[in-house]
């Protein structure tokens, strides 16, 4: 007797995901590096298989996350259209034998880095409610024959080997009181820490939303870029803002389906203005990218496609990334920074003067713009040595060929004195609060896209 797995079509609407997703956050393994405990097992399955690669992934909301690999080192993978989803519809092991003649695939090719396999053979690992929480998948470079029952018996167990792995760590999680997402003591008592479900069900629902707020020359108030700032629109307790869900966010992995969806709202957002605009260019928009989206594999490619997607030129997206959110990385992050840079968007540093801010880094890093943190800018006003640094780090960034964007400016007298200073742009309550877009469309209507001079 032999398996072969029947055609699924792909769908979003999965039933029991709440449930599913559930038992995976108490897991805690989502949005985690590859873990070694359980190289015994892909490396095991290799062996019996004979296979080219091996993978044991987690899939979250939308992404599925790689914790071993044997063979080809895969991090993560896109959830649409994955092996995962496959099994998930399902509910069971699923054998294919050519994936470029299962209609599954549509004559798609599922590259694996460099391999390309022809077939499969992938086992659910279930938590022991029965919910899919990951899969096992063997992959071969040669298409084979249907799988014997006793060999789909042997991957079965072993994913049963690595759904009892996860089991115990749930409970040591929970012995340990691990189970909820750590939270400051402050985020706990305003409740204010939501859930991964909520997460996901605002995004489902559409519950957030961009807010645009003008950065200005600041010599003649001309409006020359918008950063992009979410809100969340929550049906009972009304305009969330982003401190007070974006941890929760990055905690949980839901940064990343959060940032896909600000991401593409700029691009399509930029576009709408691009086509209203008429004569004088819409300005730069610039969105706010976290630590997790900054280290998953392939930013510039999915940067790129959803340019092309709305059909904007590069150079009207800026990203603002804080020197914390790179990754220690210094070569990668020096990748990942030249492949965006190549693309032709702008790369702010958000911040800075918060955190470490490493001056090597400032210097060896490709970042055009660098955005004074609100904080000096604040305190500006208040001695001659805040004014000072202000100063130094204006000196700096033109030292280094870059622009300076002064953040929060709120008082006439901070928006003169950086005038003086040379500081050239800037962005604050003193010219125009975070606004939505219908709002904003408004201001570029204005002659010159030119705010009014503040009293
Ligand atoms: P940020 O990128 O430094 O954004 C500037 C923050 O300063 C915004 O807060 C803005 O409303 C606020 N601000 C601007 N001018 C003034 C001013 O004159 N006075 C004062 N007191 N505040 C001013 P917001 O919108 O609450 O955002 C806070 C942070 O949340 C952002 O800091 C950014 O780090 C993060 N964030 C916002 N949107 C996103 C997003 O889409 N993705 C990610 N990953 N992070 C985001
Ligand atoms: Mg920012
Ligand atoms: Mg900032």
């Amino acid at each position: 007797m032999t398996v072969e797995a029947e055609l699924v079509s792909d769908t979003t609407a999965w039933p029991g995901e709440d449930a599913r997703l559930h038992a995976l956050y108490a897991t805690g393994i989502l949005d985690t590096a590859p873990e070694s405990s359980f190289d015994a097992l892909t490396r095991l399955a290799a062996e019996y298989f004979q296979a080219d690669t091996v993978l044991l992934c987690f899939g979250d909301a939308s992404r599925i996350w790689v914790k071993s690999h044997w063979g080809e080192p895969v991090r993560e993978l896109p959830r649409q259209g994955s092996i995962f989803n496959l099994v998930l519809a399902e509910n069971r092991s699923v054998v294919v034998s050519d994936i470029a003649q299962h209609a599954y695939f549509h004559g798609r090719h599922l590259p694996l880095r460099r391999l390309n396999p022809a077939s499969f053979a992938s086992a659910p690992v279930r938590c022991p409610h029965g919910d899919v929480l990951g899969v096992l998948t063997v992959f071969s470079c040669q298409t084979r024959r249907p799988m014997a029952v006793d060999e789909l018996r042997m991957l079965e167990s072993l994913a049963e080997i690595a759904a009892n792995q996860l089991e115990l760590r749930r409970l040591q999680r929970r012995m340990c009181g691990e189970a909820l997402p750590p939270a400051t003591a402050e985020q706990h008592e305003t409740s204010l820490w939501p859930s991964m479900l909520d997460m996901r069900r605002a995004l489902e629902e559409r519950q957030f939303v961009l807010y645009y707020q003008p950065e200005v020359e600041l010599a003649t108030r001309r409006i020359v870029g918008l950063e992009a700032l979410i809100r969340w629109v929550h049906p009972q307790r009304g305009l969330i803002p982003p401190m007070h869900f974006i941890p929760a966010a990055e905690e949980s992995g839901m940064i990343l389906p959060i940032g896909d969806w600000g991401l593409a709202e700029a691009c399509r957002q930029i576009q709408a203005w691009e086509s209203h605009s008429s004569g004088s260019a819409a300005p730069r928009v610039c969105v706010n990218l976290s630590a997790h989206q900054f280290a998953r594999e392939g930013l510039a490619d999915h940067v790129e496609a959803l340019l092309r997607r709305a059909h904007i030129p590069s150079r009207q997206l800026g990203l603002e990334m804080t020197e914390s959110s790179l990754i220690s990385d210094t070569g990668l992050t020096m990748e990942v920074l030249g492949s965006l840079r190549r693309l032709g968007v702008s790369l702010l540093m958000d911040d800075f003067g918060t955190g470490y801010s490493s001056l090597h880094n400032l210097h060896s890093f490709p970042f055009d713009v660098l955005k004074i943190d609100r904080s000096f800018v604040n305190r500006m006003t208040q001695g001659d040595q805040p004014l000072q640094i202000v100063r130094t780090i204006v000196d700096l960034a033109r030292a280094l060929g870059m622009d300076v964007v002064a953040e929060g400016i709120e008082t006439r007298q901070q928006y003169d004195l950086l005038r003086q200073m040379g500081c050239r742009y800037g962005q604050g309550f003193l010219f125009a609060r975070p606004l939505p877009a219908e709002q904003i469309t408004h201001m570029l209507s204005l002659p010159g896209q030119t705010l009014p001079d503040p009293a």
